[in-house]
């Protein structure tokens, strides 16, 4: 067995019907405290969401308990190992939508979505000549690492996207279109977006970013930077072969991957910065930022 270190992350989401969400998330959330993990579980009739973390044996047992519900029996859980809990506290929440995508018409990934493929699938297809490759997030996560050739979509949240894609059909009408996301779950839907949109040829990598860097054949290769991750732990390597920066600080461009939030509260902009001007400016993304704070 693997589990050199004494802590780990698990991502998982699927989407089954859950009766009575906020009864569950109730429960769950004890179930989940009494264990000790740590993490955010999103919780609504279409399904669970969540990333946790805690020790290997907590970890171990939340997935054994887990996999006896019948719901959940064959949930996917991708495993990171880590030197220490990703989170500070255990939150588990009734939601309408495990993503946030305010369809005027739902899409049910059961019935609706992309092809799915397995990392070797996706490292093959990804490199032919008739494709075009989406990044299924936020423009912030795309600037740390994404895919060799992927497009950087212009949206700064999920519900954003189907607009962007409506303006952008031309650029993928006769291609093979290839979209990927950290875990799988936003190309569960995306992909079923496009598919709406009249594209025909939809594919999406399976388990995602996470899944892709922990598959023991390709290794990752092919990603370039590293994987936004929504924890303490803020990025995680990806490619094992021939790894590179791709994050640049946001005030002197030079090849960066640390993210701090502006220390201006009422700004708090996520930016890439280099150790130098982290220091130099103090955490604050812009001169704006930090006049405004002199002023109040
Ligand atoms: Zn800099
Ligand atoms: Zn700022």
């Amino acid at each position: 067995m693997s589990g050199q270190k004494p802590y780990r992350v698990l991502l998982f989401y699927k989407y089954v019907h859950i009766e009575d969400p906020v009864g569950f998330a109730e429960q769950h959330l004890q179930f989940c405290k009494e264990l000790g993990l740590r993490g955010r579980i999103l919780v609504a009739e279409e399904g669970i969401n969540g990333t946790v973390s805690g020790t290997v044996e907590q970890t171990e047992k939340y997935m054994e308990e887990m996999h006896k519900d019948p719901r959940f029996a064959d949930l996917w859980f991708k495993i990171d190992e880590a030197d220490d809990h990703a989170f500070r506290k255990m939150f588990v929440r009734p939601r309408k939508e495990l993503v946030t995508w305010r369809l005027d018409e739902k899409i049910d990934p059961n019935e609706t979505t992309g092809k799915h493929l397995t990392p070797k699938e996706w490292y093959e297809l990804m490199q032919q000549e008739d494709v075009v490759i989406i990044d299924g997030r936020n423009d912030y996560e795309y600037d740390l690492g994404h895919f060799r050739g992927a497009i950087r979509p212009e949206v700064k949240t999920t519900r954003e996207f189907p607009e962007w894609i409506r303006n952008n059909l031309d650029r993928f009408k006769g291609k093979k279109v290839l979209t990927y996301c950290t875990g799988g779950i936003r190309c569960e839907v995306l992909s079923g977006v496009l598919l709406k949109e009249g594209l025909t040829d939809v594919y999406q990598l399976h388990g995602g970013i996470v899944a892709y860097g922990k598959d023991p054949e390709v290794k990752g290769q092919m990603f370039d930077g590293k994987c936004y991750v929504f924890d303490n732990r803020i990025s995680v390597p990806i490619n094992q072969v021939d790894p590179s920066v791709v994050g640049k600080c946001h005030h002197c461009g030079v090849p960066a991957e640390k993210y701090i939030n502006c220390a201006n509260d009422l700004c708090h902009l996520q930016h890439i910065v280099c150790p130098e001007c982290e220091e130099k400016h103090q955490g604050y993304c812009s001169e704006e930022c930090v006049s405004e704070l002199v002023q109040s």
